[in-house]
């Protein structure tokens, strides 16, 4: 996390406030706030030139009550105990919103993946799965790909889990590609939930998606599928960027061309349709009805806030929202469907993905995506059921009032042990 917000304070505070919602008594609160357990180990790996190198690992298992620990393995220069244990609670809280049997876990090293070769990473990957593998497996612990790791570490986590186990697994790693056992539908996935929810909004407020006007922030896998997914749905995306800048054009802009071009150059900066060239914060602040921002965290500022003008934002990045900007956008009666349902489409694939493992048998995509779909509206439907009965002020608000009472539920049916 850029900021200098300490995440899992954040983390926590969210809870604090949710909680002033909940009939739950404070010892349970605090449970909510911790994870269970965290693995931190250091790894000495051989680099290719024989020496030997320490690296500092986390895996933070947060809360398990409602199914195994789920959550990315991230390998940055910047990863720390703190960062892992708060990205462990979101993604607890992430998967009950959209009520899948599953907790939250996450995990990272302390790397910059740009200094090392394939077989140092190899070496490095395959040492922390090795410490990994007790805590690991379909039942318990599913890791999956995260900032700066993808396919390729996880068939090696996965290999090194299998081979000390003498087992074939599949599920024990989400984020697969389709030969090694991933799901249909899984790239489309987190673009999409964020455009359903996005159209679900809409729909709240009485309008049309159809009639939207969209800006985009971020042009890589949650941006560009979400632009070209909310044009499928009619609306007119008007402004896209990336890290080198963005092009605005009010009468509409080709969602699938601009990543073409930015195939093509590295950029969507100089693509053809757009009218003129802006920057990042000009995008946030464009007189917009739909925002989604689907590049880093903190992108959106008290300053810039205070200059939005969507209707809507829907969060495909995760926490692009400082909470002073989010006091801002609460103001303004902006409608902001947060980042653990807007973007839980990418998880909630990964659970269909795991499902399709255990059982050996695998869906098409059609079938993916519609229930995708229907997780999605159902988890809307009950973020603005709550939102009304406690009378709250935002939808992230009502987002972990939901989140957390299904926790508490869970944790309060299956009692303490011992
Ligand atoms: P990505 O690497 O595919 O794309 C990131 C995009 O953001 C790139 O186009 C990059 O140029 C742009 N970008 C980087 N810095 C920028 C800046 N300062 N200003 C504007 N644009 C900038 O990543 P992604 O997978 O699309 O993830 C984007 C966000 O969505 C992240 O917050 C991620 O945590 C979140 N997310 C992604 C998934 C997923 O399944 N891909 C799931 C959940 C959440």
């Amino acid at each position: 996390m850029s900021s200098d917000v300490n995440p899992f304070e954040s983390l926590q505070s969210q809870i604090d406030d949710a909680a002033t919602h909940l009939d739950v008594g404070e010892d349970v609160i605090e449970r909510l706030k911790h994870p269970e357990r965290v693995l931190e180990t250091n790894l000495t790996v051989e680099m290719d030139d024989g020496t030997l190198e320490r690296f500092t690992a986390f895996r933070s298992q947060f809360n398990g009550d409602r199914g195994p620990y789920k959550g990315g393995i991230r390998y940055h220069p910047n990863v720390t105990r703190d960062e892992v244990k708060a990205l462990s609670g979101w993604m607890t809280y992430k998967t009950a919103i959209v009520d899948i049997p599953l907790g939250g876990g996450k995990g990272g090293i302390i790397i910059d993946p740009d200094g090392y070769s394939e077989t140092e990473l190899e070496r490095i990957t395959r040492a922390f799965a090795k410490e990994l593998t007790p805590f690991i497996g379909e039942d318990k612990d599913i890791p999956a790909p995260d900032v700066n790791t993808g396919q390729r570490e996880m068939n090696w986590i996965k290999d090194t889990y299998e081979t000390l186990e003498n087992t074939t697994e599949p599920g024990v790693i989400t984020g697969k590609d389709l030969d090694s056992g991933g799901s249909e539908g899984r790239v489309e996935a987190t673009g999409r939930s964020t455009v359903i929810a996005a159209r679900e909004a809409f729909e709240y407020l009485g309008r049309d998606i159809a009639d939207a006007t969209v800006a985009v922030q971020g042009y890589g896998n949650a941006g560009w599928i979400s632009a070209k997914l909310v044009e499928e749905m009619g609306a007119t995306v008007v402004a896209v960027s990336d890290s080198s800048g963005g092009v605005y054009n009010p009468d509409g802009l080709d969602a699938v061309a601009a990543k073409n071009h930015k195939n093509e150059t590295g950029s969507v900066v100089g693509f053809p349709d757009g009218e003129e060239e802006v920057t990042n914060d000009e995008l946030l602040t464009l007189d917009v009805d739909l925002l989604i921002p689907a590049a880093l965290e903190n992108a959106i500022t008290e300053e810039i806030a205070a200059d939005v003008n969507a209707d809507v934002i829907s969060e495909a990045a995760n926490g692009p929202i400082t909470p002073a900007g989010d006091a801002v956008l609460a103001e303004k009666d902006t409608i902001v469907v947060p980042d653990i349902l807007a973007n839980a489409g990418g998880v909630t694939v990964s659970y269909f993905e795991w499902v399709q493992n255990r059982q050996r048998f695998y869906w098409d995509e059609e079938t993916v995506n519609e229930r995708l779909e229907e997780i999605i509206v159902d988890s809307f439907d009950a973020l603005t059921e709550a939102y009304e009965e406690h009378d709250l002020d935002t939808f992230r608000e009502a987002a972990y009032v939901v989140s957390i009472q299904r926790v508490v539920d869970a944790f309060e049916q299956a009692g303490t042990f011992p």
